[in-house]
């Protein structure tokens, strides 16, 4: 046999994750999979027999043949080959860097550049809205379209637009150009700068490091089986037997099984109970701070501040842009778009116990 040779060998050039130091190009990976890499658990699939390596370096093939095209056609590039510069971002407390592909002059104006190769059917996808401008080279004019499917690649590009090096070469669009592997045919496309975006793809990783010094894995963010699980080289130990259950229904009567069937509805109990007894001290409370006109109440020991509020339904960067899209694409009529950003107006009432417990 030969293919069972073939990928002998062969080992991803990643770099390692560094402790409080993130990879642009993971932004949009699942925090649960980063975090079996940096707590150093082993890949199921070996380094030795590693087919992410020879995607990697397809991808730089395609990206040389871009680079190559570009040269030839006159365009002022930059940032390939041999000495790429990295950039970085920080958002809050977090340090992100990131490898672009190129940077190009286009007319006095610079812009970022990443090549992306696709196979045809993701290719497809993504240019089915596009405007096809000669024979197999298109416009993608919507750019949300990158913040869809399995592996988005959104967040890489807003983390590259707000990096100190697009700042400082004054750019603020990034061009993103989409290779067809199987049929050569191109696709480009603008991203602007979308705060909102970069708030959503960074707000996943908060509390990343929390996890990972306490030697803890975060929660899983996809389905069993989503595309990203099918290619996680931790899917096994992630899933295990938990992930292989049949669909169906048994009866058991096991007496510890049973002992805990009667725990959970004793928890049950005590969850609904305790829900009522806030719910009846909140509503005291605020009779209270109406009976005595005063928005800050002392009781034994309670500090509680009342204090109206409001917020728009639905409001993140996120959900506004997919409620946008599903706009456009008449999904949602303009009524139902506009009930999500209706203001409602709510009391929050915050109370602190001074009390020392025991
Ligand atoms: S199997 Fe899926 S959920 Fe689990 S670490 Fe991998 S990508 Fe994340």
């Amino acid at each position: 046999m030969i293919v069972e040779k073939l990928y002998e060998g062969e080992a991803a050039p990643r770099t390692p994750i560094r402790a409080g130091q993130f990879r642009m190009s993971m932004s949009e990976a699942c925090t649960r999979r980063t975090g079996y890499e940096f707590l150093g658990y082993p890949p199921e699939l070996s380094d030795a027999d590693d087919r992410t390596a020879v995607v990697m370096q397809d991808g730089n093939l395609h990206e040389q043949d871009i680079v190559r095209r570009l040269l030839l056609k006159g365009f002022s590039i930059w940032n390939f080959g041999e000495g790429q510069t990295w950039v970085s971002t920080k958002v809050g407390n977090q340090t992100w860097r990131g490898h672009p592909d190129l940077f190009i002059e286009i007319d006095g104006v610079t812009y970022g550049l990443d090549v992306k190769a696709f196979r045809d059917e993701v290719f497809r996808r993504e240019v089915a809205g596009a405007e096809e401008v000669l024979p197999g080279r298109y416009v993608i004019t919507d750019p949300a379209i990158f913040t869809e499917g399995p592996f988005s690649i959104m967040g890489q590009m807003q983390l590259y637009l707000h990096s100190e090096k697009a700042r400082e070469l004054g750019i603020t669009e990034w061009i993103v150009l989409v290779k067809n592997k199987n049929t050569a045919e191109l696709a480009e496309c603008i991203i602007p700068l979308m705060p909102d975006y970069l708030d959503y793809v960074t707000s996943r990783w908060r509390g990343f490091w929390g996890y990972m010094t306490a030697k803890r894995l975060p929660g899983r963010n996809f389905e069993k089986g989503s595309i990203e699980c099918n290619y996680c080289s931790f899917r096994e130990r992630c899933w295990g037997p938990l992930g292989e259950l049949r669909r169906r229904t048994v009866e058991l009567d096991d007496p510890d099984l049973v002992q805990a069937a009667q725990l959970w509805r004793e928890g049950k109990d005590f969850e609904k109970r305790a829900t009522t007894r806030l719910e009846l001290s909140r509503l005291r409370f605020e009779n209270a701070a109406i009976q005595n006109n005063s928005d800050r109440l002392l009781i034994d020991e309670l500090e509680i501040r009342i204090s109206i509020r409001s917020r728009t339904g639905l409001s993140t960067g996120y959900v506004s842009e997919l409620l946008e899209r599903l706009r456009r694409a008449g999904t949602l009529t303009d009524d139902v778009y506009n009930e999500c950003w209706d203001e409602t107006t709510y009391t929050e009432v915050r109370v602190a116990d001074r009390r020392k417990r025991g």
